[in-house]
């Protein structure tokens, strides 16, 4: 059986073509889809007869929901879904003044060991399909209120997972889908260097966010081991050559540790590093996280770190913190239900 929902509108064509039937069916199937039909004897402008043969090849793949918190604070609402094959994954979707965002795994877990992350603490289990991340977007529209912007924050690194990525990309901006804007959708990377190329070649108009942590590569080998691979210069020289080719500004996320990455004197250096890049900082409080034990940056020091990045004239914001009373960090909540403490 085939999940049709895995599928760009071109492989949809080429689907229905290969079935003996004309090109348009496609078109008439991925509205269905994107309009939450899912059972083919309800797509009423398809004939009987398509209908049961589908019936018998194909089906729609859903996810279901095991548990849902909702923030007190903001209306945050953190979901956790079942996969078909038993494996939890889990989004969040917020509420920001320029409309709901939908933040989405892309693994089940991940590879990549960012020592500030709960997520990676038992590796990766699995890459997540472009099917699997459409339906976490889908139920977070559906229950949430209408999604207008997609960030690839989740957990799993999105870059590890290169080729669904992609496809979900083309699918979910597609018009007669869910027509997600481009400009509406991120990407984060913790520092994959060869991807980070062949996707400034791709040149789609996706936003790119790299998660930097730290301007040297002796903080950054130790609080992301992905640095040993690609230290600092090597991804400095790839986010120049996405800026050339796109012409579009990189984001860089800053999670600030108390006392690890924080002082006057990284700061300095993160200037260094950025000054006079096409970029953005956004400087993220850390979630506090039990295993780990890392600690925040205190507001006041927070304050001393913008300000130090704005007087070299790098644009910087402070992410507000959202969902704060239902363990929304990366990885938090899959945890804690996997382990029984959460039901
Ligand atoms: S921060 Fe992202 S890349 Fe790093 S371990 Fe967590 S999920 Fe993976």
């Amino acid at each position: 059986m085939i999940d049709l929902k895995n599928m760009t509108l071109d492989e949809l064509e080429k689907f229905f073509i290969n079935i003996g039937e004309s090109k348009y069916r496609a078109k008439q199937v991925f509205r269905w889809i994107y309009r939450g039909v899912y059972n083919f004897k309800d797509m009423s402008d398809l004939k009987k007869e398509l209908r049961s043969k589908l019936n018998d090849i194909a089906y729609i793949s859903s996810l279901k929901v095991v548990k849902k918190m909702v923030s007190n604070i903001d209306e945050t609402t953190k979901y956790l879904f079942l996969l078909n094959d038993d494996n939890i994954i889990e989004g969040v979707a917020m509420k920001y003044n320029f409309g709901n965002t939908s933040c989405i795994s892309t693994q089940v877990g991940c590879n990549m060991k960012c020592s500030f992350c709960a997520s990676t603490i038992e590796g990766k289990v699995r890459n997540l399909k472009a099917s699997e991340m459409i339906n976490e977007v889908l139920i977070m529209n559906n229950e949430y209120g209408k999604i207008s912007n997609i960030v690839l924050m989740g957990s799993g690194e999105p870059f590890d997972n290169y080729e669904e990525v992609m496809k979900f990309i083309k699918i979910v901006n597609n018009p007669f889908g869910m027509g997600i804007g481009i400009r509406h959708i991120t990407i984060s990377t913790c520092g994959i260097v060869p991807k980070i190329y062949n996707f400034a070649d791709e040149n789609l108009g996706v936003n790119l966010s790299i998660s930097l942590h730290a301007p040297t590569n002796e903080l950054r080998n130790k609080l992301m081991p992905i640095n040993k691979v690609y230290p600092i210069e090597d991804l400095m020289d790839a986010c120049k050559y996405y800026i050339n080719k796109t012409h579009r500004r990189v984001t860089f996320e800053y999670s600030l540790i108390k006392g690890v990455n924080d002082s006057i004197e990284i700061c300095k250096k993160l200037t260094d590093l950025l000054k006079g890049l096409l970029c953005h900082v956004n400087l993220i409080p850390i979630n506090y996280v039990d295993e780990i034990g890392f600690k925040k940056t205190d507001n006041n020091t927070i304050m001393i770190f913008k300000n130090i990045l704005e007087r070299a004239g790098i644009t910087c914001t402070v992410r507000r913190e959202l969902g704060s009373d239902i363990e929304a960090a990366c990885g938090q909540l899959r945890r804690k239900y996997m382990a029984g403490r959460v039901k």
